[in-house]
């Protein structure tokens, strides 16, 4: 049902890159992701804090900018509307990285993903202790092993 070279999971920043580059070379690639496309960064990282600090910004601009010459009317801030518009744009930015995926087909898992052995998935660090064992396999994936020389010619 399942068979991928390369089983991405999670899909922030280091896996969408991993996927994308992979399925440029004409790997077969998944990517798993359980929140939202674009990880920490687009979602909770560097875009909303960019995006903060420089609205934090304008205030003291607006001191200084009278010893300039400038006169400016009455000043105003809105929260909400800070927000709202951060919101889009990190929406905005799910959609690219949704785009980016697609448009190079790989196939987007809305899912969280686990390790499995014969035992079942194993989804805590405490029970993932013996996943070196050799009957241990990566879940959905049937070719791990291309996977992984396929890595290697990546990066
Ligand atoms: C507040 C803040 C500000 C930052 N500002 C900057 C900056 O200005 N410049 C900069 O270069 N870096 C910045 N960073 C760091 C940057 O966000 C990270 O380096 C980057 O996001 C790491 O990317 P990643 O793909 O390794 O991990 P993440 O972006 O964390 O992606 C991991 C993804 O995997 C998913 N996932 C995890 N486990 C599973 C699972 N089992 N199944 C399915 N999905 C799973 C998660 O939901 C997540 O989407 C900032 C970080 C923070 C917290």
């Amino acid at each position: 049902m399942y068979d991928f070279d390369l089983f991405t999971i999670g899909g922030g920043s280091g896996g969408v890159r991993a996927s994308r580059m992979a399925a440029q070379y004409g790997a077969r690639v998944a990517v798993a992701e359980e929140r939202y496309l674009g990880g920490t960064c687009v979602n909770v990282g560097c875009i909303p804090k960019k995006l903060l600090v420089y609205a934090s910004e304008f205030s003291d601009t607006f001191t200084d900018c009278a010893e300039f010459g400038w006169t400016l009317g009455e000043r105003s801030f809105d929260w909400g509307t800070l927000i709202a518009n951060k919101n889009d744009e990190i929406a905005r930015l799910n959609c690219v990285y949704e785009k980016v995926l697609t448009d190079n087909g790989v196939r987007i898992l809305r899912a969280r993903a686990t390790i499995a052995d014969e035992a079942g998935p194993r989804d805590r660090p405490s029970q993932a202790a013996n996943w070196r064992s050799p009957r241990t396999r990566l879940f959905f994936s049937r070719s791990f092993r291309r996977a992984r020389s396929l890595w290697a010619a990546v990066i």
